[in-house]
């Protein structure tokens, strides 16, 4: 069995969530944050237009503990599968430093962890049903230590994410991403096709041709890794969606143990329980949260933390006005019907990555 600690949203004696945070990171010991240890705290930037994702005010409070104990903080995230102002480094730094993680607020520098075109990389023996290895950003193996911060809502793929997802689609690289959202490779629009070859041209195993004015790609040889996908500029090239929601929550999981391996579990989860909105943050509009504000959970276990989350949130009352039904009892299962919310979870502790056993320890503040 694994504590999460929780403190409420509700201000209680004047004293409101920020500061509750700084109570909360001050009592609880991490003994590997030291003197001159470099460590990442993973957020997520937010996608443009998203304005869910974890306020960088609270990230400084986590940046602050950490120089307080002598370490080295960096502010972390990694660029995205899909086209967009945070598929690459340079641009996603832009973007996070219009979101407010600007050195004056978040008192740390930002990081892009798999690099500015994404081919930082490092491989993770795991030996599980889907992978035999994993691909993780290639910074993160530098850090001593990582705190996971994350923003705990809904998601279109699997149900919800919190922090099994940030620890796999948020450290994972392009090709680990592609490899978790799908096992079938581009699909071709010919019409949408101008035949520019940037595809042919940055295809890591040249299984693209154009030939005769016909683009073609070569499956069996096709890695996945996705770069023609965020290469193309008129977006003839789409990733089909076609894994299972099962499938798809198994492998999250398989490579948050990956994720975990590499820096032999030396993470702290943090995640935030307030305006839990039905899709993650990578969507470029954040709708109504689903249901009231519930506050901040941190712990040392993944899976732990994931199973007192979505507990929590399926005891929450409902807020008005929001894309959930008011019947029914599992709230993201409601909205996003075809997946299993919970399996992340359920799997995680199948393989190792943590317990879904939880003692949940309410701080008196
Ligand atoms: S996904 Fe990667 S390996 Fe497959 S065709 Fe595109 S660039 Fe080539
Ligand atoms: S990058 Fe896109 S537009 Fe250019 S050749 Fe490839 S599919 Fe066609």
């Amino acid at each position: 069995m694994s504590t999460v600690y929780y403190i409420s949203s509700r201000v209680k004696n004047g004293v409101g969530l920020l500061n509750k945070l700084v109570r909360l990171m001050k009592e609880i010991e991490i003994d590997w944050i030291k003197k001159n240890s470099l460590i990442c705290v993973k957020v997520h930037f937010g996608e443009d237009g998203n304005t869910a994702f974890v306020s960088p005010l609270y990230v400084r409070k986590v940046v602050d503990r950490i120089k307080q104990e002598g370490g080295i903080p960096y502010i972390g995230d990694t660029n995205t599968l899909y086209s967009g102002r945070r598929k690459m480094g340079v641009t996603h730094l832009e973007l996070a430093l219009e979101h407010g993680f600007s050195y004056p607020v978040v008192n740390a520098p930002l990081v892009i962890l798999d690099g500015i075109k994404s081919n930082s990389r490092v491989t993770v023996p795991v030996n599980l049903k889907h992978f035999q290895d994993v691909s993780i950003a290639g910074e993160v193996k530098n850090s001593d230590g990582m705190i996971v911060v994350s923003h705990f809502k809904g998601h279109l793929g699997v149900g919800m994410g919190g922090a099994i997802k940030n620890l796999s689609m948020g450290l994972g690289t392009r090709k680990q991403k592609q490899l978790m959202h799908s096992d079938v490779k581009p699909e071709i629009n010919h019409q949408k096709c101008i035949k520019c070859r940037k595809c042919v041209n940055i295809c890591p195993v040249e299984c693209i041709s154009l030939d005769e004015g016909v683009l073609e790609i070569d499956l069996s040889t096709c890695i996945g890794c996705a770069e023609c996908i965020v290469t193309c500029p008129t977006g003839a090239l789409k990733i089909l969606w076609n894994e299972t929601p099962e499938n798809m929550a198994e492998k999250l999981s398989e490579t948050a143990y990956g994720a975990v391996k590499l820096l032999d579990g030396r993470y702290f989860y943090i995640n935030f329980l307030i305006n839990i909105t039905p899709n993650c943050d990578c969507l470029g509009a954040s709708d109504n949260s689903i249901v009231e504000d519930i506050g901040v959970l941190a712990s040392f276990d993944p899976v732990a933390i994931d199973a007192a989350s979505l507990d929590m949130v399926n005891q929450a009352k409902r807020t008005q006005n929001s894309v959930l039904s008011p019947e029914g009892k599992d709230v993201f299962k409601d909205i996003h019907s075809h997946t299993n919310p919970a399996r992340q979870i359920t799997y995680g502790e199948e393989i190792g990555l943590g317990s879904k056993n939880y003692k949940l320890v309410e701080m008196g503040y």
